[in-house]
């Protein structure tokens, strides 16, 4: 007899993006060149000055079992970076770190969901929201923000959505896949409608706050609306900003009855975050931080010759984002159209196979993050990279035919 698997795990689907990832490095191992948009991580190496504090911190012994919730030198480098950065005063007992952000959102909604509990999640959303609800037996629900309004929620879409059963609104700003930023003014509006809610918490994913672009602001809600403090979970973490995707380290702040909850999780699952990984994100967030507006700038310029290249396809509308590193392109202009191989484009996964096939780019679907058609690319990779994927989308554009 085989094993048979829980129906916890049956209800997961496997993330989109590490399926992308792992598709496009067997067509690469068979020999494909692949122009690669689907990643969802820098390109570009962890700076010097912080792979050193790793290698200190081997040097000096620290390879030993933390505390669950983190060092004490980390936990204290990320209030001073919450002061810093955020304007908010965050004592360091109610921080805690995990193995990434994506641990700390999993272990929160392991610890507070029950069976039937609603988790409401803007979309387009981040792949793993939905999933990391559902197998924690919550109900995600979705509530479309269309790209007239920004893809940003409104506080009257929130507010017809909350029920009693909900228990979470999550925020991720700037956004994956969008790139939408909050503003001050949309936060107070919407941190409004969880004032009149006080049974539903907020999660608020900050995870590219260092990525904004133009005049684009990165806020905290907990600055605009600091009496949320007690039902809100700030999430955030090395990957993004600091190229640190690889070291794994996220870390969180919330009410202390929340943080004591996910470290009694933590506890039983990792028992801590990779220490070595730790005294180098300690001294990511204390050292210069000019490497962090280095690498912003960077996307930046890749972000305009993206858009600019991609601007210029017709069948293809993309809005400059005003954050993160991807593009959220619609598509709809391509959709019904036929390719060479006589195949009529129907689905914003059909417009993703045929750039695979016939234009050798890999890009991630809209479906994937809840709204089409539109694709996602990915801008965190070389300038060379963005000009050749860019020239190969558009001749293949150029080779559909309207049916
Ligand atoms: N949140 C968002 C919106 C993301 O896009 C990602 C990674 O792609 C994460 C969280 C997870 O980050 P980490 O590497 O810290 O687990």
């Amino acid at each position: 007899m085989s094993i048979t698997l829980s129906e916890r795990v049956n209800r997961l689907k496997p993330s989109a993006s590490i399926a992308a990832k792992k598709r496009v490095g067997e067509l690469q191992a068979a020999g494909r060149h692949i122009v690669d948009f689907t990643l969802g991580e820098p390109d570009l190496d962890t700076p010097a000055f912080i792979v050193d504090a790793a290698i200190a911190a081997m040097r000096a012994g620290q390879t030993h079992y933390t505390a669950t919730q983190g060092i004490p030198a980390l936990r204290q480098a990320i209030a001073r970076k919450f002061l810093r950065d955020n304007g908010i005063e965050i004592d360091p007992a109610r921080v805690i770190v995990g193995n990434g952000a994506k641990q700390l959102i999993y272990e929160a909604f392991a610890a507070t969901l029950n069976p039937g509990d609603e988790v409401i999640v803007p979309s387009p959303y981040w792949v793993s929201y939905p999933d990391i609800v559902s197998v924690n037996g919550g109900r995600p629900v979705i509530l479309p923000c269309p790209e007239e309004d920004g893809f940003l929620l409104s506080p009257e879409a929130l507010e017809a959505a909350i029920t009693p059963k909900t228990r979470w609104l999550i925020l991720n700003s700037p956004g994956n896949p969008t790139g939408a930023v909050y503003g001050r003014e949309r936060l107070a509006a919407l941190t409004k409608v969880l004032d009149r809610h006080p049974h539903v918490a907020l999660m608020t994913d900050e995870i590219y706050e260092h990525l904004v672009y133009d005049d684009a602001e990165h806020v905290t809600p907990l600055k605009v609306a600091p009496q949320l403090a007690e039902r809100c979970l700030l999430v955030n973490g090395m990957s993004k900003a600091y190229a640190m995707t690889g070291w794994r380290i996220g870390y969180a702040a919330g009410p202390a009855a929340l943080v004591g909850a996910i470290a009694k999780l933590l506890g039983q699952n990792t028992t801590c975050a990779n220490s070595i990984a730790q005294a180098a994100a300690a001294a990511a967030l204390d050292g210069d931080q000019g490497v962090v507006a280095a690498m912003a700038a960077d996307y930046r310029n890749r972000r305009d010759r993206m858009v600019e290249m991609l601007g210029a396809v017709e069948g293809l509308r993309c809005a400059s984002p005003r954050g993160a590193f991807y593009l959220f392109v619609n598509v709809a202009g391509l959709i019904g159209r036929r390719t060479p191989e006589g195949v009529v484009l129907e689905t914003d996964l059909a417009v993703m196979e045929y750039f695979l096939d016939a234009a050798g780019v890999a890009v991630m679907d809209g479906a994937s993050y809840g709204m089409s058609p539109y694709l996602r690319l990915s801008f965190a990779t070389s300038l060379a990279d963005i000009e050749e994927g860019c020239r190969n989308i558009a001749q293949a554009c150029a080779r559909l035919a309207s049916a």
